[in-house]
C-alpha cells in the first residue's frame, strides 16, 4: 500500500517590539541605517561592572500580545543567561527567559484560505534580548568570499518577543496564514511594525513528517525566510524533501537548514544545539520581573480591539462583506476612520467603498499613513451625504474629493474651486452647456441635420460630451430631449 503522510509544522516567530530604547539599558533601538556600533553602551555590550535594568515598555507590550492570544500573563518571572559564543554576541550570553516566560499558553484561530476555522496552540511567548549583526565585506554581502567580517553591535539589546506555537499546524498555507495573523495582531496593538523584509518578525519553522506506517521523521529547523511567500515556499520545498526521503526508506537527520530564496531550496546549516547546550542559568544580575496586579488591569484597560474582534463587529454592525471586513481590520487606523466616517452620518458600505478605493488610493500614491492623511472622516462624510442624496454624481464627487485631498480644503470652498455645484444641472445653465457642446462639434451637429446619422451615433456621441460636461450631473432624459429640440 502507498505511504501517506502527515505534516507537522511549529513555529517560532521573533517579534522586533516597539519601544524607543533597548531592552536593558538606554541606547536607541533605531538600528537601520545608524553608523555602525554607534548605539552601545557598557550594558548592550556587556562589560564587567555594567548592571541591566528591564525597560517597563518592553514589559507591557509583551503583556498586551499574551493578553490578546489569551496566554496566563505569569505575574512573577525572571531572566536567564543562555550562553553560547559568536561574535556578534559580546558578552557571550544572551539574556532571555527559560522556565518561566511571561506569557505561557494561548490560541490563536483563524481561517485559511477555504475559509475552515483553523485554531493554534501558542506555547509560550518569552522577552529576550537581539543580538549584533556581522557585516561580510564581500560582492554578495555573504560570508563565502569576504577576507574578513565587521561586526555592529546597534541591534545588541533591542527587545524581542519570542512567540512560540505548538506544532498543531499541518500545512505550509497555514503557517503562512498563522503568521499573517500574528503579523495583524503586533501591528494593531502598536507592539511592532511586523516588517519581514526589515527582519521585525523573524520566523523559524520546525517541520516534520508522520509516516502511515508508524514512522516519524526527525524535526528539522528552517531558517531565514524574509517574507510570508518565502515561508510558504520554503515548507513546500521540504515537505516534498523530507516525503521523498522518508518514501525511499531513508531517515531525516535532525538539523538546521538555511532557505536560499533565489535557488528555491533549503540547505543544511549545522546540527540542532539541544537545550542544555546553552547551560541557562539565571542571571544574578536581574531581579525576579514582577507584574503587579493593578497594572496587569491597567494594560488590560487601554487594549485596543483586536484585528479579529474589529472583522466580525464590521460585518454584523455594518454589514460589510468578509473580504471588506478583513482588509479594514488590517489596521486600527483604518477601522477608526471607517467609524468616523459612519458616525458622521455615512452610509457604512458607500463609506467602505470610497476609503477602499479613494482614501487608499490617495495614501499609496502619496505614501502616507492615516495618521498624516488631511481628510477628516467627517468631510468625507458630508461629501457622501450629497452623493446619497441625489446631489452630486460619483464623477462630480471624486472630482471634490480630489481638490479637497489636494487643497486640505472643506467641502463648500473644494466644490467651488472644482466648479460642481450641488443638485441636478438643469435649466439655462444646462442649455448654456449644449450650446457650447454643439458650437464646438459643429460637423457631427451638420451630419444629424442633414440625416446623415441613421442609426443615432453622432447624437450619442453629443449626449456623452454633454453629461461629461456637467461630470454626470443631469438628468439623461431632460439631455435627450434638448438635443432632440437643438437639432432638428
Ligand atoms: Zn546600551
Amino acid at each position: 500500500m502507498a505511504l501517506t503522510f502527515q505534516t507537522v509544522i511549529g513555529l517560532e516567530i521573533h517579534v522586533q517590539l516597539a519601544t524607543k530604547s533597548k531592552l536593558f539599558c538606554a541606547c536607541s533601538t533605531d538600528y537601520i541605517g545608524a553608523r555602525p556600533n554607534s548605539n552601545v553602551c557598557p550594558v548592550c555590550l556587556g562589560q564587567p561592572g555594567s548592571l541591566p535594568v528591564v525597560n517597563g515598555r518592553a514589559v507591557e507590550l509583551a503583556v498586551m500580545v499574551g493578553l490578546a492570544l489569551g496566554s496566563t500573563v505569569q505575574q512573577a518571572t525572571r531572566f536567564h543567561r543562555k550562553n553560547y559564543f559568536y561574535p556578534d554576541l559580546s558578552k557571550d550570553y544572551q539574556i532571555s527567559q527559560y522556565d518561566l516566560p511571561i506569557c505561557a499558553g494561548g490560541r490563536l484561530s483563524f481561517r485559511d484560505d477555504d475559509g475552515v476555522e483553523v485554531s493554534v496552540a501558542i506555547t509560550r511567548a518569552h522577552l529576550e534580548e537581539d543580538a549584533g549583526k556581522l557585516v561580510h565585506p564581500s560582492a554578495d554581502g555573504r560570508l563565502a568570499g569576504a577576507r574578513y567580517s565587521l561586526v555592529d553591535y546597534n541591534r545588541s539589546g533591542v527587545p524581542l518577543l519570542e512567540i512560540v506555537s505548538e506544532p498543531d499546524i499541518t500545512s505550509p498555507a497555514h503557517a503562512r496564514r498563522y503568521t499573517e495573523e500574528i503579523r495583524r495582531l503586533v501591528r494593531c496593538l502598536g507592539v511592532s511594525d511586523g516588517d519581514m523584509e526589515s527582519g521585525s518578525l523573524r520566523v523559524d519553522a520546525n517541520i516534520s513528517q508522520k509516516v502511515s506506517d508508524g514512522r516519524w521523521g526527525s524535526r528539522v529547523e528552517i531558517k531565514n525566510m524574509n517574507s510570508l511567500r518565502s515561508l510558504e515556499r520554503a515548507l513546500e520545498y521540504e515537505v516534498k524533501r523530507q516525503r521523498k526521503v522518508l518514501g525511499e526508506g531513508g531517515e531525516i537527520r535532525q538539523e538546521t537548514r538555511h532557505w536560499d530564496d533565489g535557488e528555491g531550496k533549503t540547505r543544511p546549516m549545522r546540527g540542532k544545539e539541544e537545550a542544555h547546550d546553552y547551560r541557562y542559568f539565571p542571571d544574578p544580575d536581574l531581579p525576579p520581573l514582577i507584574v503587579e496586579s493593578d497594572r496587569l488591569k491597567g494594560i488590560a484597560a487601554v487594549m485596543p480591539e483586536l484585528p479579529w474582534q474589529a472583522e466580525s463587529r464590521l460585518v454584523s454592525a455594518y454589514g460589510l462583506s468578509d473580504d471588506d471586513a478583513k482588509i479594514f481590520a488590517e489596521s486600527a487606523d483604518t477601522v477608526a476612520y471607517l467609524d468616523g466616517c459612519i458616525r458622521a452620518g455615512a452610509d457604512p458600505k458607500r463609506a467602505a467603498n470610497w476609503i477602499r478605493t479613494e482614501v487608499l488610493r490617495v495614501l499609496n500614491e502619496q505614501k502616507i499613513d492615516l495618521a498624516t492623511f488631511t481628510l477628516e472622516a467627517s468631510d468625507l462624510a458630508s461629501l457622501l451625504a450629497l452623493v446619497d442624496g441625489g446631489k452630486l454624481s460619483t464623477t462630480a464627487a471624486k472630482d471634490v474629493f480630489d481638490v479637497m485631498v489636494r487643497d486640505g480644503v472643506a467641502l463648500e470652498p473644494a466644490m467651488t474651486a472644482s466648479g460642481v455645484t450641488a443638485g441636478l444641472v438643469e435649466g439655462s445653465q444646462l442649455e448654456d452647456i449644449a450650446d457650447k457642446i454643439l458650437a464646438e462639434n459643429e460637423e457631427a451637429v451638420e451630419a444629424v441635420r442633414s440625416g446623415r446619422d441613421p442609426k443615432g451615433k453622432k447624437v450619442k456621441f453629443l449626449q456623452g460630451l454633454i453629461m461629461r460636461e456637467t461630470r454626470g450631473q443631469a438628468d439623461v432624459a431632460q439631455v435627450e430631449d434638448l438635443l432632440r429640440r437643438r437639432l432638428i
